[in-house]
């Protein structure tokens, strides 16, 4: 199915992004989004010139194993992001959910695990916009869905202007995963990606808990 049948077929009117009576993008708006090229690096998605790893990776290797990002977070897929957190805009997360299970690059793995928010940031939101993310996808490649087989068991201070390293230590022991996750390959779903410090403490306790992969597929990248 193409994009414009999905969209008309799925979707009440009204872009976000421009005046069109389709929603919640128009087909057009849908085809000028930052889609991110392959030249990126296959563990961290970070831009290399031949698709190599990128120095950090080789540097310190991340828990996870693999990263796709469909987007790069610039406008106006910032904006969408935001809309769907902080405005509950959720009828973009069924179209997220929809682009990724199109556009799936990477060995598939066998469970989707959507990024854990802390139960305080739930109580403030109403809602994990990974997990309603992630739902879509689900029910689009077949693969279940465990979004209670990780937990966030502190709530770390904000991530914002912190360097790599310390957004590293903020992240510690940020998580705990449930031993169901042993033997299997994870695939975490986000809907942005920044230094990538959160996902790696994530697999990392994912791994920590037997998992035998970990990949990361995420909405956009920073
Ligand atoms: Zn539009
Ligand atoms: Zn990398």
């Amino acid at each position: 199915m193409n994009i414009r049948s999905f969209i008309e077929q799925h979707f009440p009117p009204c872009c976000l992004l421009c005046e069109a009576a389709e929603g919640p993008l128009c087909p057009a708006c849908l085809v000028d989004l930052p889609w991110l090229a392959e030249q990126r690096c296959p563990v961290c998605a970070l831009p290399t010139s031949g698709r190599e790893t990128c120095g950090h990776c080789l540097k310190e290797r991340p828990a996870f194993s693999s990263t796709q990002a469909l987007f790069a977070y610039g406008f106006p897929v910032d904006r969408l992001i935001q809309q769907l957190k902080y405005k509950e805009q959720l009828a973009l997360a069924p179209l997220l959910g929809s682009l990724l299970a199109q556009n799936l690059e990477n060995e598939l793995p066998d469970l989707w695990l959507p990024m854990p928010l802390h139960p305080n940031r739930i109580k403030e939101r109403g809602f994990n916009q990974a997990v309603e993310i992630a739902r879509e996808l689900s029910a689009k490649t077949g693969i279940p869905m465990h979004a209670s087989w990780a937990t966030r068991e502190r709530d770390t201070p904000s991530q914002a202007g912190l360097k790599r390293e310390a957004r590293r230590k903020n992240m510690r022991g940020a998580f705990k995963c449930d031993h169901k996750v042993a033997g299997l390959h994870v695939g975490i779903v986000d809907d942005v990606m920044t230094t990538g410090s959160t996902l790696d403490a994530l697999a990392a306790a994912l791994k920590h808990a037997g998992a035998k992969e970990v990949s990361c597929l995420i909405v956009a990248r920073a």
